[in-house]
């Protein structure tokens, strides 16, 4: 006898990474327990589209996701973004990942409010829905504020928004949760910063990862 699917939706987490930090790993690690998902996909850009060039190479950036998720049976490294020449679009990774989880699995792409708030610019963004769930992380006791989005992103969000979690194993793709996480006030961006200027950026991302950018002299 085959086993019942398992409907617990896959997490798709994907960034720059630039490098990994503890924002992040909460960010996975908080997803996973509110939203019961059955595990999490972490999905590094290779050159991602709305943004600066990185600093450091897609395969430096994959080593140190590689090493800050280790040990988690939860988390997964997908580097199929990372190790291709092109432009990273979410679009095409979901497709990808639909394809071969096939239609009726439960995609959900977690996203921070501040990656959210900019959805609209992303490439082919409507298409999104159609293929995974969205799962938004915002502050304790920050709603999500359709008042403060671009206007057809504040429509898809009043149309799909869902305050029950249990939703998202009832359809494979096309609703809007939010879920409350620590905040931590991490940026890569910041952490860029303090590593260039020579400051300390100990006990804001792991300590293997700290040791891979020490080694290789990243972000000097
Ligand atoms: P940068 O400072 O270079 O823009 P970043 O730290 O925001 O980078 P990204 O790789 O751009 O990291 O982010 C990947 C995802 O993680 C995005 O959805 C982003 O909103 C989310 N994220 C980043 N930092 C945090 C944080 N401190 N807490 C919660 N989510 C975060």
């Amino acid at each position: 006898m085959s086993e019942a699917p398992d409907r617990r939706p896959l997490g798709i987490l994907g960034g720059t990474f630039d490098p990994v930090h503890y924002g992040h790993l909460r960010l996975a690690e908080e997803a996973h327990d509110a939203l019961g998902l059955e595990r999490i996909l972490w999905l590094p850009a290779s050159r991602p589209p709305h943004r600066e060039t990185p600093a450091v190479s897609s395969g430096h950036r994959l080593e140190l996701v590689r090493l800050a998720i280790a040990g988690n049976p939860a988390f997964a490294l997908d580097d199929a973004e990372a190790r291709s020449a092109s432009q990273s679009y979410t679009v095409d990774s979901l497709t990808r990942l639909r394809a071969v989880h096939g239609a009726k699995k439960p995609l959900l792409l977690l996203l921070g409010a501040d990656a959210f708030a900019g959805l609209c610019g992303w490439h082919r963004w409507r298409e999104l829905f159609a293929l995974a769930h969205l799962a938004v992380a915002t502050r304790p006791g920050y709603a999500l504020d359709p008042g403060s989005l671009p206007p057809p992103l504040a429509d898809e969000l009043r149309k799909r928004l869902r305050t029950d979690a249990g939703d998202l194993e009832r359809s494979s793709a096309g609703s809007i949760v939010s879920f409350a996480i620590t905040a931590l006030d991490i940026s890569a961006t910041r952490i860029r910063e303090m590593l260039a200027s020579g400051g300390s950026v100990r006990y804001l991302l792991p300590d293997s990862v700290l040791d891979y950018i020490a080694e290789h002299r990243l972000y000097r």
